[in-house]
């Protein structure tokens, strides 16, 4: 398997209404983008260091994950994600093949056309991971 870098940090909050302008004031970044992932539950806002985003998460629904995430441990990071460049599918088999537990055993459709797939924290020292891919930027190489 082989990353790139990191996509993006994924963040739980109870608003994005509260929490965009407190990234846009504290940290002078920009939201450039807010979009809702109905698969997942949650409206997402974008910001942008370098290569890497920030993402925040509100859920739009108390039963889906952030919703869950937040009642148990509160606001904060939620997930890591790591962009991978060999093909999502093969990253997934190639830590299946390892004895990574996944949450995802196929890719599935992430916010900003992303292709993404979860590992279980159990498998990644209690860490919540997230593999993503830019369908338009992959590289095809085996
Ligand atoms: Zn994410």
């Amino acid at each position: 398997m082989k990353l790139s870098h990191i996509e993006h940090i994924g963040i739980a909050v109870k608003s994005l209404d509260i929490a965009i302008p407190l990234y846009e004031e504290l940290l002078g970044l920009k939201c450039y983008a807010v979009e809702e992932v109905a698969d997942q539950k949650v409206k997402t806002a974008f910001f942008k260091i370098g290569e890497t985003k920030i993402e925040l998460l509100e859920s739009t629904d108390p039963d889906g994950p952030i919703g869950k995430f937040i009642e148990k441990k509160g606001e904060g990071v939620h997930h890591i994600a790591f962009a991978t460049t060999q093909g999502l599918q093969n990253s997934l088999d190639e830590l299946s093949e390892k004895g990574v537990q996944l949450i995802d055993k196929a890719p599935r459709k992430g916010a900003e056309g992303l292709s993404i797939a979860f590992l279980h924290p159990k498998s990644t020292g209690g860490i919540l991971t997230e593999l993503c891919e830019n369908p338009s930027k992959q590289i095809v190489s085996k």
